[in-house]
């Protein structure tokens, strides 16, 4: 199977042309399954995930076999008007060296072109509603249909297409060859295909485990609610992702996130369904060419979305239900490339999230939100790696008098940090709403750090530590650690099981005749406060021209 080419799967020299042209290099596992068996006619009910080749696995074997060439000989039904100008855009790929005329039809533009445009149609891609409406207007005869394909059969079913579906299949003379696609099997599924396929279609499934893609990172990351903007913005900043996509439950937290996003100065849009159909094509064009980093949506409308290059995706929320989140997933690690999924969780959603983890099998390791200071590191290497990179390959001998003298008048680590606030301004122009997050209480792993409000003037021993938290909250000592004891206060680790216990026993007990108070440590170091942020910005600044320069130095 590894081994398998595109030319040994019985495709004509035109279409392995085709292919060729594309950059396909060897079949993904669904079409080598799926596309000798259906170019022998035979019908195929497959299940696969998004991102695994559907679309030229169908693709493929039905423009290879289609025979009618001035009529229409193909429908293919897509769930949304987007996936249905993907599959045309694809399918006009591979048809380069065919004269075959593909046309797209949806709801939401103007039905007498489209009525037009499927006069010289060859190959019918649309959404079910509308497909349906042209049929019933006259403009889309079934006479000479071979193949009817049904996409993601699965989410039509969800969209409310199954009377449109079923309509469909029945109008459709019989003799025709049909193949229906689905990541999951909901019993209606099973029954149309049941119905309307021939009872030697064959099946054909992606394992389980291929379709979560084991390429893609999965993290969650526990937070309050009122932090989960501060933390997205900080996944972000350290990441620096080419393309991710943020999900959201409702169109309503698509706007304000979208609001709040831009606000701080990213690139965001937002995709939902009551956007007009033309303001969605234009953000998604943006999306794939670039010029938008950031999509923000809704389930229903990241349905359409089907771009390459999708570094991440952020659960800002979990989805309702666990297809979604495969569905979410999915849009990262398409055709093999490596993809991140981010969720971030508030302690009430952790249940569903170890749901999620079971049911896909998947990996999903916690993780903390990064400090500040990881995000500055992240910079830092950015920045130095761009610069050293100049260094390296660049001609940049018309500015050495230049520098020459600029070096002369000025500190030098001062020339650097002043030409590097202008290139990289925006590399640290981040601005978090709160240090909450700073320093967080959860030291490693799942421990957490407290605070007492007792210290060595209290009289207060590791032991004395130890035997307090024992007796108050009745834990064993192993569940506490890394104590250390300041002069008016102490700090210790203990699991984060327990450690909600030990909050509530712990505090107002008395130690040496003090009463003590205890709290989940938010800052152990604490930065002077009276510092102002561009103050802070040039310290930082300058630290960054330090570090550059020893990294140059010691090259
Ligand atoms: P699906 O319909 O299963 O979500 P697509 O058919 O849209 O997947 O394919 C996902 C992406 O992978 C597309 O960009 C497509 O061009 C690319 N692709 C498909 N088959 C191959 C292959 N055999 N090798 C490399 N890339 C492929
Ligand atoms: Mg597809």
């Amino acid at each position: 199977m590894t081994n398998l080419k595109f030319t040994d799967l019985g495709l004509k020299e035109t279409l392995v042309k085709a292919i060729d042209d594309l950059g396909f290099i060897t079949p993904s596992p669904i079409q080598a399954e799926a596309i000798p068996v259906a170019l022998e006619g035979i019908d195929i009910i497959g299940q696969a995930q998004t991102g695994t080749g559907k679309t030229a696995a169908f693709g493929l074997p039905l423009i290879n076999n289609l025979t009618v060439k001035n009529a229409i000989g193909s429908i293919i039904l897509a769930p949304t008007r987007e996936l249905a100008i993907q599959v045309h855009d694809e399918l006009v790929k591979l048809t380069k060296y065919e004269k075959l005329n593909i046309v797209a039809v949806y709801g939401g533009a103007p039905i007498h072109i489209q009525a037009r445009d499927l006069k010289k149609a060859n190959i019918v891609v649309g959404t079910p509603g509308r497909v349906l409406d042209h049929i019933r207007r006259g403009n889309l005869p079934l006479s000479s249909i071979e193949f009817l394909v049904l996409d993601e059969a699965d989410e039509m079913l969800n969209m409310g297409f199954i009377d449109d579906m079923e309509e469909i299949m029945k109008s459709i003379p019989e003799e025709r060859q049909t193949m229906l696609f689905s990541a999951t099997m909901p019993p209606q599924i099973k029954k149309l295909s049941k119905k309307y396929l021939k009872e030697d279609a064959k099946h054909v499934a992606i394992a389980r485990k291929e379709l979560t893609g084991s390429t893609i990172t999965q993290n969650y990351f526990e937070v309050n609610g009122s932090q989960r903007l501060e933390a997205l913005c900080r996944l972000i900043d350290l990441d620096n992702p080419s393309a991710g996509i943020i999900f959201c439950r409702t169109k309503k937290g698509v706007d304000e996130l979208v609001a709040s996003m831009q606000a701080k100065g990213y690139m965001v849009e937002g995709m939902h369904g009551d956007m007009s159909q033309i303001q969605r094509i234009k953000t998604l064009n943006k999306f794939k060419n670039g010029s938008l980093k950031f999509l923000v949506a809704t389930d229903v409308a990241a349905r359409g979305i089907d771009v390459d290059g999708v570094t991440h995706v952020f659960n800002y929320e979990l989805p309702q239900d666990i297809e979604s989140y495969v569905h979410r997933i999915g849009r990262t690690g398409r055709a093999g490339r490596e993809g991140t999924a981010y969720s971030i969780i508030t302690p009430k959603e952790f249940g569903f999230l170890k749901q999620i983890k079971n049911v896909t099998k998947s990996n999903i390791e916690r993780k903390q939100v990064p400090t500040v200071q990881e995000i500055y590191n992240a910079k830092f290497k950015i920045m130095t790696e761009e610069v050293s990179s100049i260094i390296e390959a660049e001609d940049y001998s018309k500015f050495v008098d230049i520098a020459t003298e600029l070096t002369q008048t000025h500190d030098s680590v001062k020339v650097i940090a002043s030409l590097l606030q202008s290139q990289f301004k925006n590399q640290l122009s981040f601005d978090y709403s709160s240090d909450k997050l700073e320093s967080p209480a959860k030291v490693k792993g799942d421990d957490v750090r407290l605070f007492f409000s007792a210290g060595r003037r209290d009289g207060l021993t590791i032991k004395t530590l130890i035997s307090y938290i024992k007796n108050n909250a009745k834990v064993g000592a192993s569940q506490i650690r890394d104590i250390d004891i300041m002069e008016n206060f102490a700090f210790v680790n203990v699991d984060n099981s327990i450690h909600r216990q030990v909050l509530e026993k712990c505090t107002g007990g008395k130690i040496n005749k003090r009463r003590v108070n205890v709290e989940v440590s938010t800052n152990n170091k604490k930065k002077s406060r009276n510092r102002n942020r561009s103050e802070e910005h040039t310290s930082e600044l300058q630290s960054l021209a330090y570090l550059v320069c020893r990294l140059l130095l010691e090259k």
